[in-house]
């Protein structure tokens, strides 16, 4: 096989292989003689970090961990795994290297600080292609870059939609473009030159492993490349190709580790791929139940957003407005989930306490990469100078999940512990304010978890002059703000009756019965 002096790595988000929908003649022109996969695999759950992750570092999700929120709160640490810069740079302290993402996370969280990578980032595509071309004539010896806005028109439009396509065609003119700069900079003779997707995605989410979610296109164009079709090859292979272009050794094939392979046929005479398949824990429950309204009484819902695609509340009681962007995952609780935090969250209009009793349920993905407390939902200024203004939120952490309730004066703080074993997936939570018996309970997976006694001067109503919202404090601006929180959830319900035990058992009967 051949070596290379630069190696450019050009990600396009949330592609997936729709470019074979639509026109994109500059990669129809580089890749004309290049090797070439439509169905390279993304690794799953096919969501961004997990695969930028598994291009830069070489390892499945599973081994790397890195999760969108991960990666948005977190410096990459793991001098176990690497990521192909370090390795990069290991061997040739002075070549220059660059990662320009539009989605910044990848450039705070997977690419290691202090390895002298020049990390760019922009509002959007369009501005970020100049600080690549800047880069390119910098003649980097690795030049990662990430297109975030293919991802964006997914989400908002639909995958597989004109929306869609017209950013996949706005990508491909980018593309061409950073591909003319290495022309102009003289140096496109000695690069190998890589585009691929993370991943692409069904309806207005990805997440899930169906087709067009896990099929991504790979394109390797450079001298020495083979004319043809990869019939095999994963996102996760990326860092052997970079490795082995740039003439670096590829570490062993380790299970605990490193699996990232050179896919056969970009050059003549690389091994043959090992393929073995990864058992993978499924982090969804199960297939739909069933209506929802047939296990808890529909007249005691305030709200209910199954966020399946949507954030309509299906109980019709509360608009709902989005403010920023929730994204869906298809990897949620029987379906679809939303992304909330930093980048997104809403606001609805009916949710009001009372002096009535009250519930709040939702089942939240956990990793444990949670260092501070964002505001999952509620009705008060999160901000800690404010906690004792009346009103309520509940909020993540690593390990628990923490229920604030307080009464103008005072504050009390709930923090019911993840149940053991609980690292990652999805957990679901209820808190039920049960004003007759003037006690709090908290279960977490349908089971009672803890119980304690609400102090009479605590028995006042909760509403506020913030709404109640779903992804943020109250006043929408703590996840987003001081914070650069992420995280998804499920089946948000609010109801005007503290479960119970048996309340508590039927709903556990519509995720879990058949
Ligand atoms: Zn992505």
């Amino acid at each position: 096989m051949n070596t290379y002096k630069y190696v450019a790595v050009i990600g396009i988000d949330g592609m997936g292989n729709f470019n074979s929908q639509t026109d994109t003649p500059n990669l129809d022109k580089i890749f004309e003689k290049g090797a070439v996969a439509w169905s390279a695999v993304s690794q799953n759950p096919t969501i961004s970090a997990q695969n930028w992750g598994a291009m830069l570092l070489g390892a499945t999700p599973l081994v790397h961990k890195l999760t969108n929120g991960s990666i948005s709160n977190e410096h990459y640490l793991n001098e176990a795994l690497p990521s192909v810069f370090k390795r990069i740079r290991e061997t040739d302290p002075d070549c220059y290297l660059a990662s320009v993402c539009n989605w910044n996370p990848i450039n705070h969280g997977i690419v290691e600080e202090g390895i002298g990578v020049e990390k760019l980032t922009a509002d959007n595509d369009r501005e970020l292609v100049p600080l690549i071309i800047s880069c390119v004539n910098k003649k980097p010896k690795f030049l990662f870059v990430q297109l975030d806005d293919v991802d964006g028109a997914g989400h908002s439009g639909g995958y597989g939609t004109e929306h869609h396509y017209e950013e996949i065609r706005r990508a491909d003119g980018y593309t061409g473009e950073i591909y003319e700069a290495y022309k102009l900079a003289g140096i496109l003779d000695e690069t190998l030159f890589i585009v691929i997707s993370d991943h692409g995605g069904v309806r207005n989410g990805h997440g899930g492993y169906t087709d067009t979610e896990k099929y991504v296109f790979m394109g390797i164009s450079g001298k020495g490349v083979q004319e043809n079709f990869i019939t095999y090859a994963e996102t996760r292979d990326i860092a052997a190709i970079v490795l082995s272009a740039l003439g670096l050794s590829v570490p062993e094939y380790d299970e605990e580790g490193f699996t990232s392979q050179i896919p056969e046929g970009i050059w003549e005479g690389t091994k043959p791929y090992y393929r073995k398949p990864v058992e993978r824990p499924l982090v969804p429950v199960r297939e739909t139940p069933g209506n929802i309204f047939d296990f808890i009484d529909k007249d005691k819902v305030k709200l209910l957003m199954h966020l399946d695609n949507s954030l309509e509340d299906i109980s019709g009681k509360c608009n709902i407005k989005e403010k920023g962007t929730v994204k869906f995952y298809s990897n949620g609780v029987n379906s679809a989930c939303g992304e909330f935090g930093k980048t997104g969250f809403c606001v609805t209009d009916g949710v009001s306490f009372g002096e009535n009793s009250f519930t709040v349920a939702f089942w939240v993905e956990t990793d444990n990469t949670i260092t501070e407390v964002p505001a999952l939902m509620g009705n008060q200024d999160w901000s800690w100078q404010n906690r004792n203004k009346k009103g309520l939120t509940v909020a993540l952490r690593s390990n628990d999940i923490v229920f604030n309730i307080s009464n103008g004066n005072d504050h009390i703080d709930t923090a019911v512990p993840f149940p053991e074993g609980t690292d990652r997936g999805f957990l679901h939570y209820i808190a039920a304010f049960d004003r007759e018996n003037k006690e709090i309970r908290f279960y977490n997976n349908f089971n009672l978890r803890h119980i304690i006694s609400i102090p009479d001067d605590f028995l006042i109503s909760y509403d506020t002059n913030y709404p109640f919202v779903v992804g943020n404090d109250g006043k929408g601006v703590y996840n987003n703000v001081s914070h650069d929180f992420i995280f998804h959830l499920d089946d948000v319900l609010i109801t005007s009756f503290a479960f119970n035990e048996e309340t508590t058992e039927n709903l556990r009967k519509y995720y879990f019965d058949k």
